[in-house]
């Protein structure tokens, strides 16, 4: 009986716990801070709290060809970020990136995000821009040798894709100033040099397919971000060099990589 009691105890604590950890604000207290993580929205006070950062991989058809597979034939995959991977890039300023440990070639990728402030399960493509908030200039730094070392060993992509500062990000352009993009130029270039230039036209998997897609593997949430895959003619940057990412109806991205 007092077995039983305990057990029902320790059930309920659970399902306590379970709940605090979704609930919005009331939090118990802790021992220490934790930084949350968010991103400026453009033309307001407020800022965007991020949950988690999607990223889609091999989302147009010449880079994924120029990584070695068959755009063809692959469905769309996903790996994430931490949400505190996140760097703000303030519109009009060049922000300083260091260049992170371990690697001898680190490469960009610029990428629109999409920002969602609603979430679901399979949320059918036709309801899926419902979820946009509004959309950023991104960047997808990669630190290649590590990413393609553990892919040769089947290793997860964690080290080459998931690491501090590795997001670098515009401020968020609400749906209702900007619209949804589904075509325009995205560019991108390191010293003045374009090296990658596309059209958001070009993506294999539209945002709202993306959203669909995801949305069958993940609950999404409100505070979701999405990058949404880059173009191909991805490439190596050093520090002193600066990358300016551009996506037409969105600021540039000025990012200058220092030494780490
Ligand atoms: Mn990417």
């Amino acid at each position: 009986m007092q077995r039983r009691h305990a057990l029902g105890a320790a059930v309920t604590g659970l399902a306590a716990a379970g709940c605090a950890s979704t609930a919005p604000a009331a939090e118990a207290a802790s021992p220490f801070q934790v930084a949350r993580a968010s991103v400026p929205i453009a033309g307001s006070p407020e800022v965007f709290p991020v949950r988690r950062i999607y990223c889609i991989g091999r989302n147009y058809a010449a880079h994924a060809r120029e990584m070695g597979s068959d755009p063809t034939r692959e469905p769309p995959f996903f790996f994430q970020k931490p949400s505190d991977a996140v760097q703000f890039v303030a519109p009009g300023q060049t922000t300083d990136h260091p260049y992170p440990p371990l690697t001898k070639n680190y490469h960009y990728e610029l990428e629109l995000v999409a920002a969602l402030h609603q979430g679901g399960r399979n949320v059918p493509v036709e309801k899926a821009l419902d979820l946009v908030y509004g959309y950023a200039v991104g960047l997808d730094m990669t630190r290649r040798d590590l990413q393609r070392g553990m892919g040769d060993q089947k290793k997860p992509w964690e080290i080459g894709k998931s690491f501090d500062r590795s997001a670098p990000i515009g401020p968020i352009h609400r749906v209702a100033q900007v619209g949804h993009f589904t075509s325009g130029a995205i560019t991108l270039k390191v010293n003045g040099q374009v090296k990658q230039d596309a059209n958001l036209n070009q993506m294999i998997w539209n945002v709202a397919e993306q959203i669909a897609q995801l949305s069958q593997a993940f609950e999404l949430m409100p505070g979701d971000l999405i990058f949404s895959g880059t173009p191909e003619n991805v490439g190596p940057v050093v520090p002193g060099d600066l990358m300016e990412g551009l996506i037409a109806g969105l600021p540039p991205l000025r990012v200058k990589v220092v030494a780490g």
